[in-house]
């Protein structure tokens, strides 16, 4: 058993970071160590265009009811979850933020509990009747402020429900949680500002089309003054053959923003026409986090509408985990992208797109389909100054499937890195791949008021990355997903990593990627030449 006490203290805060173990052992349970109030909550201004209430309703634990009922009928899942727990407690050392906060309140079928004791007092006849023989609980404030403090320490993952016997997926449950919360006008300020932005403006930044069309212009200059190739990043290009949708955060942050560079090159050496939205310039995909089907589909509409007003044959998706989750798994439902949605606009765009290509693709897999035909040249030896490990965002590895073989989500990106790197290192294998640990700040985490679980919950995948850094040199992070970019850009330093180990895949296919060079004036005449010798 190890302690969680640490030296190290946090300015903003008073928490202790967890130091990193030699191996990851079970901690001592800490009762309600993470008991508190919870993520900022949504005030009027973020809750009201979702179409939630603005404020806590009066009758809210009427309408929470009515929700949770609503709910159990829906997804059927749900109920199947809630009672098919046998209690077994396999579960219960799989999440990180239990092995890094020491919460039993984080240990995945306590988390599950808190909604399973009211779901039972309401809807099942032991539970109205006996409450205390089967631990059905009323909703009162107590358990409110539990859910939205605990279902808001849960980065649905679903590392659980790979171990669980039964499958149980508590990030379905977590997910109904805040469904319920929001109905009741008791929603997140991260998720619910970053929502409207998204459903309203394109993008979760509330980047507006002259300031992309801006950037992107200095992308280009910039390539081109580093390259000589005047690689292009097209927005709003109507009859383009790809539209690509990417994280916000590519066009702007660091290391997100390597990655795009490393897509248009790539783009470029294909010699493919493409382009971006500035209609639907955001492939994040919030309304999944805050469990809402309804805003989920609002923000995945853009998209459809763009390629259908853009007249491309082909969607693809960026360097975002649980974009391609949303994308590879609901997008056919949600806007026709794939093979469902029967609606008018849903079948149109089906007419439209390419059959014989994957709709929607990953930029991985297209990157590797490349790679396998011998289109594109690499010099490995520009990444030399690297020995690289791969991280498995969650929502790719646990949710989704990439070139349509078994495993073809793991097997896909090392692939990639391999084909640009010469030094490449797994982390330990109960750690990567289906058993990935998250990065902590999945789910909608990613925001400085959960500043402390974000932290504890990196434990398990810093203490994998420490190893691999002790034993194979390790110095940088690849990863294909926003979320964990961001999230380790912040908690490297706090556990002794340098920050800017954290890249994403195609910056590093960016850095060894041969580019076709223009002819240029000096060059012309001796090229011109020796064609003319040969
Ligand atoms: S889904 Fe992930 S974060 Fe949520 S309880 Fe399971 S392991 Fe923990
Ligand atoms: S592993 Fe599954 S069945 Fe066992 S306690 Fe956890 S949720 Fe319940």
């Amino acid at each position: 058993m190890r302690s969680l006490t640490n030296k190290k203290k946090i300015m903003a805060k008073d928490f202790e970071i967890p130091q990193l173990p030699t191996y990851i052992e079970i901690p001592h349970i800490n009762e309600g160590v993470m008991e508190g109030d919870g993520p900022f909550k949504a005030v009027e201004e973020f809750q009201t265009p979702l179409g939630f209430p603005g404020e806590k309703v009066d009758n809210w634990q009427e309408v929470a009811i009515a929700k949770m009922g609503e709910l159990k009928s829906k997804y059927r899942s749900i109920q199947v979850f809630l009672d098919s727990c046998v209690k077994c407690g396999a579960c219960t050392d799989k999440c990180h933020y239990f092995l890094g906060s020491s919460d039993p309140k984080n240990m995945p079928v306590a988390r599950q509990d808190l909604f399973r004791s009211v779901y039972r007092r309401h809807f099942t006849f032991a539970g109205k009747y006996f409450p205390k023989l089967v631990g059905a609980k009323e909703l009162d404030e107590g358990m409110l402020d539990d859910w939205y403090n605990y279902f808001h320490q849960c980065s649905q993952c679903r590392r659980c429900a790979v171990f669980c016997p039964y499958g149980i997926d508590t990030a379905e449950i977590s997910m109904a949680a805040r469904e319920v919360l929001d109905a009741v006008g008791v929603g997140q300020k991260y998720c619910n500002q970053i929502l409207g932005k998204a459903i309203t403006i394109g993008n979760n930044l509330g980047l507006p089309e002259p300031a992309l069309r801006d950037t992107l212009l200095d992308l280009e200059e910039e390539i081109e003054e580093e390259t000589g190739v005047a690689v292009k990043y097209p927005l709003d290009v109507k009859g383009a053959e790809i539209l690509l949708i990417t994280p916000s955060a590519d066009f702007f942050a660091e290391p997100h923003i390597d990655g795009l560079i490393g897509y248009g090159k790539v783009f470029h050496q294909d010699g493919v026409s493409w382009t971006m939205s500035s209609y639907a310039s955001e492939g994040a995909n919030f309304g999944m986090f805050i469990g809402s089907y309804d805003v989920m589909r609002k923000a995945a509409l853009r998209i459809r509408k763009a390629a259908l007003d853009l007249e491309v044959s082909r969607v693809m998706v960026g360097e975002c985990g649980h974009a391609w989750r949303v994308a590879y798994s609901f997008w056919n439902t949600l806007s026709g992208v794939g093979s469902g949605g029967s609606d008018e606009y849903s079948l149109k765009l089906q007419d439209q797109l390419d059959s014989r290509y994957p709709q929607p693709q990953h930029i991985i897999e297209y990157t590797h389909d490349l790679i396998s035909r011998g289109k594109l040249e690499f010099d490995k030896s520009e990444n030399d100054d690297r020995t690289v490990t791969f991280h498995d965002s969650c929502n790719v590895a646990r949710a989704t499937n990439m070139g349509g073989i078994p495993n073809g989500q793991f097997i896909l990106p090392r692939e990639v890195i391999k084909a640009v790197c010469n030094n490449y290192v797994d982390m330990e294998r109960g750690t990567i791949m289906e058993s990935t640990f998250c990065c902590g700040g999945g789910g909608g985490l990613l925001t400085d008021d959960l500043m402390e679980i974000r932290i504890k919950g990196a434990l398990p995948r810093m203490q994998a990355l420490k190893e691999v850094e002790k034993t194979s040199g390790v110095d940088t992070l690849a990863a294909i997903c926003a979320i964990c970019k961001s999230q380790f850009s912040k908690v490297l330093p706090k556990f002794d990593f340098d920050p800017y180990m954290i890249v994403s895949v195609h910056q590093l296919v960016s850095e060894a990627i041969i580019l076709d060079k223009p002819q240029t004036i000096d060059s012309e005449p001796e090229e011109v030449a020796e064609e003319i010798n040969n």
